[in-house]
């Protein structure tokens, strides 16, 4: 597919160097770690946020255990092991699940795989409250299924329980797009995501991606 773009908005997805990554190369001119972005001076931006996370404050804690996780376990831990370690290096004993009435079963295993290692856990569906669709005003030909009572998704009553019960870390369980913004908006605790919903693609939205020049070709048809 062709874009045209002027140079002032070329960014990451436009550069094919990724010499932030390993600095054996050249930066491109247009590089966001080495220009400043939007009138911000990057190198100010670059120079604070390391100075904070080497500090003792939760975001410095987050950050060290999350790249601990990911460059001691490259390759060798399922996402629900890495929530775990991860969970363990943070001192998280409590976990929130903020579940999917389509993956609550998941959402089971998931909460006994928590109890067998040593963590505990609460857990809330998204369709806690009952409240119905319509009371929200979403039209009724707007349901899956008109003419019953559809319980609208409510993350933000999720994130209120869960935060009640103050857990220490939640984690996403298939939340839909746009739920899980709302969930993340209002959790207390820090937010991370075991099971990204996709209902087509088993819950793999990356499959959608591999196969944008295949079946899902749709996907780069430009709009009218
Ligand atoms: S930060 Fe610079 S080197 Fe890294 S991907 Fe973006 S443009 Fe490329």
């Amino acid at each position: 597919m062709v874009r045209e773009k002027n140079v002032e908005s070329l960014s990451c997805t436009d550069c094919s160097i990724y010499n932030c990554r390993t600095r054996s190369k050249a930066f491109p001119g247009f590089c966001l770690t080495t220009k400043d972005n939007e009138g911000h001076p990057i190198a100010e931006d670059i120079e604070e946020i390391k100075n904070y996370l080497q500090g003792d404050e939760e975001d410095a804690i987050v950050a060290r255990a999350s790249a601990q996780v990911e460059g001691l376990f490259y390759g060798k831990l399922t996402r629900v092991e890495e929530i775990i370690e991860f969970a363990n290096r943070i001192g998280a004993k409590k976990i929130g699940i903020a579940t999917c009435a389509g993956l609550i079963e998941e959402a089971k295993i998931f909460a006994d795989i928590l109890t067998a290692k040593g963590l505990t856990y609460y857990s809330v569906i998204c369709k806690v409250g009952s409240v119905d669709k319509a009371e929200i005003g979403i039209l009724e030909e707007h349901k899956i299924k008109p003419g019953g009572h559809e319980a609208m998704c409510n993350p933000i009553l999720q994130a209120r329980i869960l935060n009640y019960h103050k857990t220490d870390l939640n984690v996403v369980v298939g939340l839909c797009v746009g739920h899980d913004s709302l969930f993340i908006k209002y959790s207390d605790a820090l937010v991370t995501t075991l099971i990204t919903k996709d209902r087509l693609t088993g819950h793999n939205p990356a499959a959608a991606l591999y196969t944008a020049h295949s079946y899902y070709k749709r996907l780069l048809q430009t709009k009218e």
